[in-house]
């Protein structure tokens, strides 16, 4: 054959390659290969050295601290490294809290000291510190039912614990007193709160996590104490008489500072424009090195784009692997990502967060248009032999995803197993020796099974119908 013919015949093969790529896969085609994505995952992950680089090498990095910025630079060379395209970082104007000395001690009757730490966003107490006698209250309903004057120079002490369970429902219920109990006290006159630790740990380690002061209610110091410690304040409220405690804390406020969202991709094949978003947050609390909250999501989510960059072809649709900046302390990089993509979140055709630790996946849920449920069954068949029960309609999806609801974006949640996640979450212990690889790579497998399926699917979700989405906080 002359080179004529042979170039007519590259010619032809590469228009058949062409339209092939045109058309989503056959469905057992697109089925083998996620599977062939999960088994890879489960054989060889690097989800964990990824997290292990981050907690270790980068240490802890609360919102506008020099280790938060430390995050930002390695995220962007990682998304380089393992083969992302697109890399690049969006500026986020970020809380800029910082914790300084905290000390506390029982004084009357008898001399003790407590194990807390400062709430986020807590003012700090005056100089001679603040000491007073303690009233124990268990909700912030409580707080309203209590004779006039009763909180009137005294301190607060919501005592209410965490129950512990799978989904991690738990936290849900006791976190409006973190939120909310110094502003709810002080209006009664408190000239402190302490609360006992959301924590389903029995030791003596105190957990922070962001408060808010109301506007019109006096700003009062709000410090966490272990487990152990509430135990002991109620111990000693019990046998009657006054308790007073004194304690100090030296944090403070600093105007906003410059953070980033790192954003990375694997270019759709066929459909550029359309996102399968998959995301976890970047910014981790400043008592441990955030290995579980949130720096598993981080190399969990990495390792899912580096599987999927790999594949020939790519999926049809874009994935777009997004760290987001200061989740912990005001969401500033999940409000800032909505507004700089506003314009193309309607082409965002699914969404998932991983934030809950290092526990193996059980379950999957979602949240889409009419459809989806069909669209999800088929995307979920690979996750059996995970171990995975099939997906169910339902889920308001990740923190990070809170401002995408109003655009209708459909939600999707790979629920993990979370029954120790709130002994270490947001308390010192939060290191990388508590990171279970073996669960790790499970729920690696499980998200690359999802992202992969959601990306190449001949259906999309559809949108979340206008009455169940919830309206921007
Ligand atoms: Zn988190």
């Amino acid at each position: 054959m002359g080179s004529g013919s042979s170039a007519a015949l590259k010619l032809l093969s590469a228009l058949a390659a062409l339209g092939a790529c045109e058309r989503p896969l056959p469905m057992r085609e697109a089925q083998t290969q996620a599977e062939q994505l999960r088994d890879l995952a489960l054989a060889k992950s690097r989800a964990h050295d990824w997290t292990r680089e981050l907690a270790d090498g980068v240490g802890a990095r609360l919102a506008g601290t020099p280790g938060d910025a430390k995050a930002v630079a390695w995220a962007e060379a990682k998304m380089r490294a393992i083969g992302l395209a697109n890399v690049h970082t969006e500026p986020v104007a970020v809380t800029h809290w910082e914790r300084g000395v905290e000390t506390g001690e029982v004084t009357f009757p008898s001399k003790q000291p407590l194990a807390l730490t400062a709430l986020g966003g807590s003012v700090p107490t005056p100089a001679q510190a603040t000491e007073a006698e303690v009233v124990e209250l268990r909700s912030l309903e409580e707080t309203d039912l209590l004779p006039e004057d009763k909180l009137r120079g005294k301190i607060a002490f919501f005592n209410r614990a965490m129950e512990r369970t799978r989904t991690g429902e738990g936290y849900g219920k006791v976190s409006p007193i973190r939120r909310s109990g110094a502003s709810k006290a002080a209006a009664r006159g408190a000239v402190g709160m302490l609360m006992r630790s959301l924590s389903t740990a029995e030791n003596r380690l105190p957990h922070t996590g962001a408060m808010e002061y109301e506007a019109g209610a006096p700003k009062v110091p709000a410090a966490a104490l272990s487990v152990s410690d509430a135990d002991l304040l109620h111990r000693l409220l019990a046998i009657g008489g006054p308790i007073r405690v004194r304690f100090t804390l030296g944090c403070r406020s600093l105007p906003d500072a410059q953070s980033a969202n790192v954003v990375g991709e694997v270019v759709g094949r066929e459909k550029p424009d359309q996102v399968v978003l998959i995301g976890a947050h970047l910014d981790s609390w400043d008592l441990a090195t955030g290995a579980l909250d949130d720096g598993v999501g981080v190399g969990m989510v990495l390792e899912v784009g580096r599987l999927i960059a790999q594949l020939q072809p790519h999926p049809r649709r874009t994935i777009r692997i997004v760290l987001f900046a200061n989740e912990e302390h005001g969401l500033n990089g999940a409000h800032a990502y909505a507004r700089a993509h506003e314009s193309e979140l309607e082409r965002h055709v699914a969404a998932l967060e991983l934030d809950h630790g290092t526990g193996k996946a059980y379950a999957v849920a979602y949240l889409g248009g009419p459809n989806a449920a069909s669209v999800m069954n088929e995307i979920c068949v690979p996750l059996g032999s995970l171990g995975l029960s099939p997906p169910t309609s339902g889920t308001r999806g990740g923190a990070d995803l809170i401002p995408l609801h109003p655009s209708g974006v459909p939600m999707i949640s790979l629920l993990q197993d979370g029954t120790y996640y709130f002994d270490i979450h947001h308390s010192a212990d939060d290191t990388f020796d508590k990171v279970d690889s073996a669960a790790m790579s499970q729920t690696v497998a499980a998200a690359a099974v999802l992202i992969y399926g959601l990306a190449e699917s001949r259906d999309d979700l559809g949108r979340v119908p206008e009455a169940q989405r919830t309206r921007q906080p």
